[in-house]
């Protein structure tokens, strides 16, 4: 266990956390435990559920989150139906979810979960490795169609297309296996400057496909809501434009309230708003957190509270 993660935007999490009561935490994606500990730490009565997909990251979590004592419960589960794991539990309601999306530094490290494009590796990139498809499986059987539109759509490369074809040319010869195969794919397709950042965005379109990310967002949003006690706080931390544009329009439409047309003289919906933001924009991190901690670069925090 030497994954060195540093949590993103922790003081900021965690103070946005202790705007509610605080009394119960969910950390929908506790991964090694860095918010949660933090969290822990600074609100001594509170406790915390943490749940995971990835039963490394749980194990590596209950190992660092071991001094807090009973005070933590770990779950195996996706956030997509976090109410239902909370009920699980015997949970109604939190005080703050925190949902920080994304790989953990564990994840990328290991080199036979096949997350990196810096080394060789299985062509996996599965959160839960105990389920669902691999990056394998799916390069392998889907057409080109598909493949350009997760590296266009969630990758956000501009050479997909051609990437694709590649693709699918070389895997006619033998199916693709590693996270090598996967690297001479696009190193054929892009060279010079570009070719790194398009092995980052390739790498990065494959993994959001492979793990249902974007559903599970949308999932996840719609659960949280259920469950949030008044009160209570709900901070998202994503790395991706896509991401956060759904958090953000879902984020508005709770704040928005009333939904009557403008010209009606009274209100008729009887919507009332149960929601405030917490900012009004996106928090991202300061260039010194960047320059110290890489993942930190394309953060975005939102923020929701349940008025009371
Ligand atoms: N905040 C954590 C790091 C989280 S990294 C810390 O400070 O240590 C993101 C984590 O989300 C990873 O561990 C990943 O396995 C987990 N994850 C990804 N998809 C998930 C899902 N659908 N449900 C629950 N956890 C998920």
């Amino acid at each position: 266990m030497t994954a060195r993660h540093v949590p993103v935007l922790c003081s900021e999490v965690a103070g946005i956390v202790q705007q509610g009561p605080g009394r119960l935490v969910l950390d929908a994606t506790v991964g090694l435990g860095g918010h949660a500990a933090a969290i822990l730490e600074r609100l001594p009565e509170a406790r915390l559920v943490g749940l995971d997909v990835d039963e490394a990251a749980l194990e590596f979590a209950a190992t660092r989150l071991r001094p807090f004592g009973d005070r933590v419960q770990l779950v195996h589960g996706s956030y997509a139906q976090l109410d239902v794991h909370l009920r699980g539990l015997g949970i109604e309601s939190v005080d703050a979810i925190i949902l920080d999306l994304g790989v953990s530094s564990l994840q990328i490290d290991e080199t036979a979960r096949g997350f990196s494009y810096r080394a060789a590796g299985p062509l996996d990139m599965r959160m839960d490795p105990q389920s669902g498809r691999t990056a394998a499986d799916f390069l392998n059987a889907a057409d080109e169609e598909e493949i350009a539109q997760a590296l266009r759509d969630f990758g956000e490369e501009p050479q997909a297309r051609r990437i694709a074809r590649n693709l699918i040319q070389e895997r006619r010869k033998a199916p693709l296996r590693t996270t090598a195969d996967l690297v001479a794919v696009v190193e054929r397709t892009v060279s010079g400057r570009k070719r790194l950042q398009a092995l980052a965005r390739v790498f990065q379109g494959v993994r959001i496909v492979v793990n249902g990310e974007l559903e599970n967002l949308r999932e996840g949003l719609g659960s949280a809501l259920g469950v949030l006690a008044p009160g209570s706080t709900f901070a998202v931390l994503s790395y991706h434009s896509l991401e956060d544009r759904m958090v953000k329009q879902f984020f508005r439409q709770q704040v928005e309230g009333c939904t009557c047309p403008p010209k009606l003289p009274y209100c008729a919906c009887g919507f009332v708003a149960g929601f405030r933001l917490v900012a009004r924009r996106a928090i991202f991190a300061s260039p010194e957190e960047v320059a110290e901690n890489p993942r930190a670069r394309s953060a975005r925090l939102r923020a929701l509270h349940r008025v009371a």
